[in-house]
């Protein structure tokens, strides 16, 4: 496992990169594999696809990345659940947020990654196994209560994956910002939430031009919240909530450059403003800022209590291993990069 530093200069997240295995269809294609990784660590690009690549990437930071923790393409759904999600989950037990977000170009394995499958199912599915493990170990000493939610944005508007219809509406209350008329799920074991959250998936919004494929702008949040009640010594009720937010972000190929300079004519161009937003409010926890602008999107706006202050975030990076991905792979890298 890996512990984050907690100086007061900032907000500590984590930071992974999970490369994805080459796909059958891309070898047969001739495809080579352009990225390295070693000692679990350590993200090399090892090959440029022409002379201009590898100018850009000089003049980043060389071609060599270090991360919390790189995952090479044989790494298990478990091993990366273990590695990125498991603590977070213990300390929502104890009544803290946190967030979990896959980041990357469309065709990574962000939603591989989150949801998986029935066969290998992801973060989302282990953490609830997880949760309902530990919740039986500790059975004896309280009631926990587990609901769950499952939203989308997509062009900025927010609605419920568990009961598709009309857009919500988010609220600012005493609790802060929600989503009215949410589906708030009471789960009681693991078996329901597999089926439920591939249905959920399967509502999500798809982009005319991709008739058969989820949307590469939308963006997929999952919210565990449990509630724990225990009568102490003398009796009197001790609540503690801890919520995890599970995020399969949107493909960030339409969303490179985040530099003022280019952010109008980027906004013009309908690119995904919760995306730049989340950027934007991750540079500013990163850099220790006291304002952090949440309110520009309505991903910030929904993960306003799950990013920064005493929350725990980690941030997967995915990325694919071909030639042809070579300019989005840097791009991620240097974005995951900019997190740490
Ligand atoms: P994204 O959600 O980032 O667009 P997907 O998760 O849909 O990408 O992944 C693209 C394809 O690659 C899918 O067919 C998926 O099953 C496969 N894939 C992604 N990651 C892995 C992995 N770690 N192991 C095996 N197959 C993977
Ligand atoms: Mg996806």
């Amino acid at each position: 496992t890996v512990s984050g530093k907690n100086d007061a200069s900032g907000s500590r997240i984590l930071v992974f990169v999970r490369l994805r295995p080459m796909a059958k269809k891309e070898r047969e294609a001739g495809l080579r594999c352009c990225v390295r990784i070693v000692n679990r660590r350590d993200v090399y690009l090892t090959e440029f696809a022409n002379e201009n690549d590898y100018l850009r990437l000089k003049r980043l930071r060389g071609r060599h990345f270090a991360f919390d923790a790189a995952f090479p393409d044989s790494t298990s759904q478990k091993e990366v659940y273990s590695t990125t999600t498991a603590d977070l989950l213990e300390q929502v037990l104890q009544g803290r947020n946190g967030s979990v977000f896959c980041y990357g170009a469309t065709g990574a394995g962000k939603t591989y990654t989150m949801l998986g499958t029935v066969e290998n199912p992801g973060v989302m599915v282990l953490a609830i196994k997880d949760l309902f493990t530990k919740i039986r170990q500790r059975s004896c000493d309280g009631n926990h209560v587990v609901h769950l939610s499952y939203l989308e944005v997509y062009n900025e508007t927010v609605r419920d994956l568990l009961s598709p219809g009309r857009p919500l509406v988010l609220r600012e209350d005493k609790q802060g910002i929600v989503a009215a008329g949410l589906t708030q799920y009471r789960a009681y074991s693991t078996d329901e939430v597999m089926a439920l959250l591939q249905q959920g998936n399967q509502n999500r919004t798809t982009e005319p031009t991709r008739a058969n494929e989820t949307s590469s702008r939308s963006h997929a949040i999952l919210q565990v919240v449990v509630e724990y009640r225990v009568r102490d010594a003398s009796m009197n009720v001790v609540q503690r909530v801890g919520k995890l937010s599970l995020i399969d972000l949107a493909g960030s190929e339409r969303a490179l450059a985040t530099d003022q300079r280019t952010l109008r004519s980027l906004e013009g161009a309908n690119i995904n403003r919760s995306l730049l937003a989340l950027s934007s409010c991750i540079n500013a926890l990163v850099e220790g800022k006291k304002h952090i602008p949440y309110r520009n999107s309505k991903l910030t706006q929904l993960l306003k209590d799950s990013l920064g202050g005493a929350c725990n975030t980690a941030m997967i990076a995915n990325i694919s291993p071909s030639n042809l991905s070579f300019g989005e792979t840097q791009n991620t890298l240097h974005w995951a990069d900019r997190a740490k």
